[in-house]
């Protein structure tokens, strides 16, 4: 069974950098990384700016996260500090999220839904350990999967049928018939994650990268074996969509620049209720978009959040980079 993590792990909201290598691509233009890390805890950016007089210089910026994963961290080191105390939570009768945010091609699926290595992988071997322990041998996991597309939500693992969300007699956020599969081994997992993910990404969207226009959600509920409609523990991956803005998403017609739009106004919102949630606001937003609304079990009550910012350390995306940046240091 997985071991404890670290006290110093058991924040409310944690929010981490992660930074990829420079691709194959980058290196053969002569890319620079502009974003060297310093330490665990912080790195810079050093933008490159042209005055007006068209001669160049640095603009630098100083980033402090929880944790800032450099380029060589392996997705085992991730996991341990990212969603490793998600895992011993959820035992404990809580719900946990663990989003990654960032531009397209800056690693979130990688990191999150990779099917070989991926966060969700490592977090399933851990919980299907977990609950073959005698004081948890009475529950059981179960895993759904669905895409955020346009405000709709749509069942992964049933042939991307569109679902709606309701709120019950006690106010708990339903998504009527979302499939949900028990699952006690890896090997079964990763068949029926894989089916999933081929649905999201052959998705009837027709842009040429669908899946970074959606967001993806993969719960996995930790439910007594004598009772399915209890929900002991609910564990929650999220490959948020791209998070770069217009043009840059592909958005060149009105129905792309809908979307984005739509793409936005969810991130925004997610910021919000992440906020609301670290303040302990009485009043979270998160009826504001489709996403915070079906996490709402994430924002009440008995949560943990991590957020995973995935940048590019290249010098051609530093506008991106900063943004993401931006974005996660507001959050707290
Ligand atoms: P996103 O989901 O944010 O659009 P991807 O996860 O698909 O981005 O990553 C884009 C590419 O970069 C993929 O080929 C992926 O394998 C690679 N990549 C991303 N992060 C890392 C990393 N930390 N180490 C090595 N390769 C990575
Ligand atoms: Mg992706």
């Amino acid at each position: 069974a997985p071991a404890l993590p670290p006290s110093d792990l058991n924040q409310k909201i944690r929010v981490c950098v992660r930074k990829r290598p420079l691709n194959r691509k980058e290196r053969d233009r002569g890319d620079k990384d502009i974003t060297p890390c310093l330490g665990t805890r912080s790195l810079h950016v050093n933008e490159p700016k042209l005055r007006l007089d068209m001669s160049k210089y640095i603009e630098q910026h100083n980033f402090t996260f929880d944790d800032v994963f450099d380029m060589d961290e392996a997705n085992e080191v991730v996991y341990e500090r990212t969603a490793l105390p998600l895992v011993h939570y959820i035992f404990q009768g809580g719900k946990a999220t663990c989003f990654a945010y960032g531009q397209t091609g800056s690693g979130k699926t990688y990191t999150m839904l990779d099917p070989h290595n991926g966060l969700y992988m490592m977090a399933a071997e851990d919980i299907f350990a977990m609950i073959r322990r005698p004081e948890n041998q009475h529950l059981c996991a179960w895993i759904g999967l669905y895409e955020i597309y346009q405000g709709q939500l749509y069942d992964l693992l049933n042939a991307r049928k569109k679902l709606f969300a309701r709120e019950d007699g006690k106010r708990n956020v339903i998504i009527a018939g979302l499939k949900e599969y028990p699952i006690d081994n890896v090997d079964k997992l990763v068949q029926v994650f894989e089916y999933g993910n081929l649905v999201r990404s052959t998705g009837s969207t027709g842009a040429n990268d669908s899946s970074s226009r959606s967001h993806a959600v993969l719960q996995i509920l930790l439910k007594p074996k004598k009772n399915k409609k209890k929900i002991h523990g609910k564990l929650s991956f999220i490959d948020l969509a791209g998070s770069e803005r217009g043009a840059d998403r592909g958005e060149t017609d009105s129905k792309t620049r809908m979307e984005g739009a739509e793409i936005n106004k969810s991130l925004l919102a997610l910021k919000e209720c992440i906020r609301a949630l670290d303040q302990d606001k009485r009043h979270t937003p998160f009826r504001q978009s489709k996403l915070t609304q079906v996490l709402k079990d994430s924002f009440v009550g008995k949560s943990r959040t991590c957020m995973i910012a995935t940048i590019s350390p290249s010098s051609s995306n530093s506008e991106h980079t900063l943004n993401t940046l931006r974005y996660a240091d507001r959050v707290k």
